[in-house]
């Protein structure tokens, strides 16, 4: 098959589409058709060797993808080939102990596609049948590849880790992003206020159509003034924080008395500064988010399939010039998501 593949970490061009091996599909497994496959920062990182992940090399990238059964194994269960279909990003590996223990959750050894396996920048990928999730024959391959992995990470954090409840005042940082863009979303949908904040006067009309109640263009100066300015004084119940940097404390320091700030991503900056002092005594709390689990990917599905959340698609290129897409996605001045797609 031909796919996006790189054989050493270097710059977009690192990525060349060339004939790969087809991936073998085992008894258990079916080989998907790779219809749309959405681009993450994280997949910048794993391109330039910059990843905190140990990469096999030559790696195909891609975690979220969509396309369409072609072959199926014996011991494949009831996916058959026709089928449109997406996948988890990442299971656990049914082997270790805590797996053994029912906590599959807890597993130090997930696999994850496009980074211990082969993703969905080429034209196949195999699949284990028990990952598979099935999409309606009417779904637009694109519109669910880019929503299933922003919207299931959005919705997880906003309903299971933060607990946002209507009424609740919340802030998202650098609200451009695709996670970010979902937050949004689905805190409008707990009932929350949403105020978002935007590096450029540009984007913040696009923000402001996905629900924000106040969207706030990032200046030079004191940030955390300028937000409590914007809310009248009253300081956010949850933060919600899918670029780290050096805003992080920052954005901390809006929070209410034991509010908490949950935090996903890192592309401004993997190390932040963070004063314990107020903290501790203001009782915040920092919550990582791990995994979406399975239940929270499918109620996201049926968000993004009866409309009540739209995920902005950025910009498509065909994943023979994959190497585009990530010199787009390095530039940083969309709002949205970046897809790839066959041909
Ligand atoms: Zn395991």
């Amino acid at each position: 098959m031909k796919a996006a593949a790189f054989y050493e970490y270097g710059p977009a061009e690192a990525m060349q589409y060339a004939d790969i091996p087809d991936p073998v599909a085992g008894p258990g497994d079916v080989l998907v058709q790779v219809q749309a496959c959405g681009v993450n920062h994280s997949d910048l990182d794993s391109r330039a060797g910059t990843s905190r992940w140990p990469f096999e090399l030559p790696m195909v990238l891609g975690a979220e993808f969509t396309g369409t059964v072609v072959d199926a194994g014996d011991r494949a269960g009831p996916i058959q080939p026709g089928a449109l279909v997406t996948a988890l990003q990442q299971y656990s590996c049914g082997r270790c102990g805590q797996c053994a223990k029912w906590r599959p959750d807890l597993c130090a050894a997930f696999e994850v596609f496009g980074t211990t396996r082969w993703g969905g920048y080429g034209e196949l990928v195999s699949v284990p049948a028990e990952v598979v999730v099935p999409l309606d024959p009417g779904d637009d391959p694109l519109v669910m590849a880019a929503g299933q992995c922003v919207v299931s990470t959005a919705w997880h954090m906003v309903n299971r880790l933060a607990l946002v409840r209507p009424g609740d005042l919340v802030l998202i940082p650098s609200a451009s992003g695709g996670v970010a863009g979902a937050l949004v979303q689905c805190a409008k949908l707990a009932g929350a206020t949403v105020a978002a904040t935007v590096g450029t006067a540009a984007k913040a009309g696009q923000v402001a159509a996905l629900g924000a109640d106040m969207v706030i263009v990032r200046e030079d100066g004191d940030i955390a003034r300028g937000l409590l300015r914007a809310t009248g004084g009253r300081r956010f119940d949850v933060v919600f924080d899918s670029v780290g940097g050096q805003l992080f404390g920052a954005h901390l320091s809006v929070l209410r008395e034991e509010g908490t700030l949950v935090t996903c991503g890192a592309h401004a900056g993997e190390v932040v500064p963070l004063d314990l002092i107020p903290l501790f005594r203001n009782g915040w709390r920092i919550v990582g988010f791990r995994i979406a689990p399975p239940d929270d990917l499918s109620t996201s599905l049926e968000l993004i399939r009866n409309g009540s959340i739209k995920v902005p698609i950025a910009a498509t290129f065909p994943v023979s010039d994959a190497a585009a897409a990530h010199r787009f996605l390095e530039r940083r001045q969309h709002v949205g998501k970046v897809l790839l797609v066959a041909g």
